[in-house]
């Protein structure tokens, strides 16, 4: 194995407004930007790797993004003069240095994967296992709001070709019931919906909103509550199928859920679960469990949604749900790369690494070097 260490980790920060104005979830949280952290692994050969964190403001998850940046100072030290390629001895180091924070960990995680792979010639999906020919279906995601006013959202989506939708809910059963009947009032043939509550509904909620229901909607229910003990309780009472988002964060809690039967699927979000060295074995217990998976980030730009493609891209079809499409959600562009959405479906680039160049005018300047 010929030398390859990392030299150098540049930390940039850039704000990423939503395109939509106001972004809507249950709880009464609202969203109008997102802060996101991008990293630069140099290694000593002058190959450069990209990875980005970038939470969905402080409320989504127990993550922050100068909770990203306070953990990669921590962390990124001891990381200097490893080899990048040893992906899960580079995790060890981080679980070394810094206990949980998966989010901090990812953007250094990710950085790793995209030297890797240019070291090597190979776009970082044949590394994580070798790419399907999937043409993976981007999600939409549409926010919490008026019944008529999500159905007209979902219907601009599906005239940009989506035909996966993520529809969020959550604060009302009536309301929530109205918002459901209206995003599906349109549905074609071929059409996927998940039904999002972000942890938003108790158990009782949640039932009376599923009996206000017209029989025969086609949809999968994601997060409905926001604890374990909750979920389960209704999953009890309800042959609704059952995702997990936020209380899917880690290999234990994917491991519980598994042996719990509490889900039919995950929505992986990179981010939230670590990278993709910890992306790639939450995959693999999630095919080994028959579950789905939308391989997503809690948001993020261009360099998040490189991630996203490569590890979706190696996910079996039979499993794969969707892939987040997080660009629709921001309005800045911090990397280059052949990964367009075309009639509402992406492959992953060809190129070696994550496949991308990102826009270093777009980034400015580092707000944190580590040598
Ligand atoms: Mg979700």
């Amino acid at each position: 194995m010929s030398d390859l260490k990392i030299e150098k980790i540049d930390v940039f920060q850039v704000d990423l407004p939503y395109r939509g104005g106001v972004y809507h979830l249950s709880g009464g949280r609202e969203y109008r930007s997102f802060d996101a952290t991008i990293v630069r692994i140099t290694a000593q050969n002058g190959l450069e790797g990209w990875g980005e964190s970038t939470p969905f403001g402080s409320t989504y998850i127990a993550s922050h993004a100068l909770g990203v940046r306070a953990g990669i100072a921590e962390i990124a030290p001891s990381l200097i003069g490893l080899d990048p390629r040893r992906v899960d001895r580079i995790n060890d180091t981080m679980d070394g240095a810094l206990l949980g924070h998966l989010h901090a960990k990812t953007a250094l995680d990710v950085a790793c994967w995209d030297l890797f792979g240019k070291s090597v010639g190979l776009p970082v999906c044949e590394l994580l296992g070798g790419r399907t020919d999937v043409k993976m279906p981007v999600i939409s995601s549409i926010y919490m709001g008026d019944p008529d006013d999500m159905r007209r959202r979902v219907a601009e989506h599906r005239q940009m070709g989506y035909v996966a939708h993520s529809v969020k809910i959550g604060d009302d059963p009536a309301v929530d019931a109205a918002r459901i009947a209206a995003s599906l009032a349109d549905k074609r043939p071929g059409e996927f919906f998940i039904v999002d509550a972000n942890g938003g509904m108790t158990v009782e909620t949640a039932l009376r909103m599923l009996r206000l229901l017209p029989a025969g909607l086609d949809f999968v229910l994601e997060a409905p509550c926001s604890t374990w003990r909750e979920c389960m309780s209704l999953r009890r009472r309800t042959d609704v199928p059952i995702i997990f988002d936020e209380l899917a964060t880690d290999d234990a809690a994917i491991a519980q859920l598994v042996g719990d039967d509490g889900a039919e699927g995950i929505g992986l979000k990179i981010s939230k679960n670590g990278g993709l060295t910890r992306g790639r074995r939450h995959r693999d217990i999630s095919v080994a469990a028959g579950y789905t998976v939308s391989v997503q980030e809690t948001t993020g730009s261009d360099v998040a949604f490189a991630a996203i493609v490569h590890l979706g891209q190696t996910v079996p079809a039979k499993n794969l749900r969707c892939v987040l499409e997080c660009r629709d959600m921001v309005t800045l562009k911090t990397a280059d790369g052949d990964f367009e959405v075309r009639n509402g479906r992406v492959t992953a680039p060809a190129a070696p690494g994550l496949g991308i160049t990102p826009r270093l005018e777009a980034l400015g300047a580092p707000v944190a070097s580590y040598v």
